[in-house]
């Protein structure tokens, strides 16, 4: 039996209580990188609306990777770490915003943008292509006229905790405000967001991320049916206080996770054309796929779901243990039948694996480096005792507008 489903509804604008931001955020996660505006950037002119606060959460996939863009079952959950971003909207034609772990600004102009004399992918540097992103995106792009902003962020990035995603929510709600969350719902945002991602990266990344961090919950991860149409269901299931999730960062930030994931994207598809969607084949079907590549891809996928499925099971009945072994099946699954993990992940999840406070552990996000999650009785591991950076976490609520 899946856990019982909890009404989820965008109720008002202060979406849930408010959590304490960055002053109070662990110290181990905070970079801070002093941003020095260059000279000869157009400042657009004072502000003529009042400035908005955003706080989007990174978050951590506790199990179900590469299934959002297969139909599938995930269960990611929204961490306390995350991305604040100021935003005070003017009418100039474009956008200055700052970041703390960037060393340039994002100066865009939107009518090129919107011209198409210049797409979100050309822009310099880099993360000014998620401004972009976020700043045509269908469902945010129209309510977005010009303004300067601030981004501040806790969450270390390429790293599997969706820095991306992140902050790609944290600007939709600052650039849209009231205006977006009161006629907008959760959905609408995550979908304009995982548009913008597109624009950004070219890449087509699913959608699991940005529902993550907009339903997220206190004390619930956040199971993500992608089946349904024409919406995936969302429901929150409950993570007890006895357990804490432990992120460690393996040694090598994400590499070559662009062309690779388009690449298994793409066998899945292939897959798909001989079994149907794999997010709901059934094991059996496997057999009819002859391609021994594209039958491990496929059996990923289909097994995947079934332990996302008992993980939940698992966690209603308080057995840890099952909980942690389908954590470590699925890593298994992800390295051998997926070939998405890297040598470093593959030796940091047998180290958790090892250690006796931790149930299971797996690689987290879409593989190619970054952290690994292990799920552990509260309060027996220290971050600080890890070689690597780490973090101790619980489920957090979701993104919102501060006062
Ligand atoms: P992940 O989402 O797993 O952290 P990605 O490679 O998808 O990794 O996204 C990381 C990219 O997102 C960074 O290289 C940067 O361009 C952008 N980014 C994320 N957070 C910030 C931030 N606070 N300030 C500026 N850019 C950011
Ligand atoms: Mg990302």
């Amino acid at each position: 039996m899946l856990a019982r489903p909890h009404a989820v509804v965008w109720t008002s604008r202060r979406c849930e209580p408010i959590i304490p931001l960055i002053d109070d955020a662990p110290t181990t996660a905070t970079t801070v990188t002093i941003t020095t505006i260059r000279p000869m950037i157009p400042i657009p002119r004072p502000a003529d609306r009042p400035e908005q606060i955003a706080f989007s959460p990174g978050r951590v996939n506790l199990i179900g990777d590469h299934t959002d863009y297969n139909g599938g079952l995930a269960l990611p959950m929204a961490i306390e770490l995350g991305t604040r971003a100021t935003f005070r909207a003017d009418r100039t034609g474009s956008l200055l915003i700052t970041s703390d772990a960037e060393p340039e600004p994002a100066v865009i102009d939107l009518a090129e943008l919107r011209a198409g004399i210049r797409y979100p992918a050309q822009l310099a540097p880099f993360w000014a292509r998620y401004v972009a992103g976020v700043a045509t995106a269908a469902g945010v792009g129209e309510l977005v006229q010009g303004g300067t902003g601030v981004v501040t962020s806790q969450l270390p990035r390429g790293a599997g905790l969706s820095s991306s995603a992140s902050l790609e929510v944290a600007l939709a709600l600052a650039f849209g405000g009231d205006a977006l969350v009161e006629t907008r719902s959760r959905m609408q945002i995550a979908r304009a967001c995982q548009d913008a991602e597109h624009r950004a990266t070219g890449v087509k990344s699913g959608l699991m991320d940005q529902i993550a961090i907009l339903f997220g919950a206190k004390a619930h991860a956040t199971l993500i049916d992608f089946a349904k149409r024409p919406d995936p269901l969302v429901q929150q299931v409950s993570i007890p206080d006895e357990l804490e999730v432990l992120v460690v960062a393996s040694a090598t930030s994400r590499r070559l996770a662009g062309s690779a994931y388009a690449r298994r994207r793409a066998e899945c598809i292939q897959a798909s054309e001989i079994i149907g969607p794999l997010g709901s084949a059934s094991v059996d079907s496997l057999a009819a796929i002859e391609d021994p590549v594209l039958a491990a891809r496929a059996r990923h996928v289909v097994t995947e779901c079934a332990r996302v499925r008992q993980f939940v099971e698992a966690l209603e009945s308080a057995d840890f243990a099952a909980a942690g072994a389908l954590m470590t099946a699925s890593h298994l699954s992800l390295s051998r039948d997926f070939e998405v993990s890297t040598p470093e992940l593959d030796s940091l999840v047998e180290d958790l694996v090892g250690d006796r406070h931790i149930f299971g552990a797996r690689l987290t996000g879409a593989g190619f480096g970054g952290c690994a999650v292990a799920l552990c009785r509260a309060g027996t591991v220290h971050p600080e005792e890890r070689r690597r950076p780490s973090w101790v976490l619980r489920p957090s609520e979701g993104a919102r507008l501060t006062p």
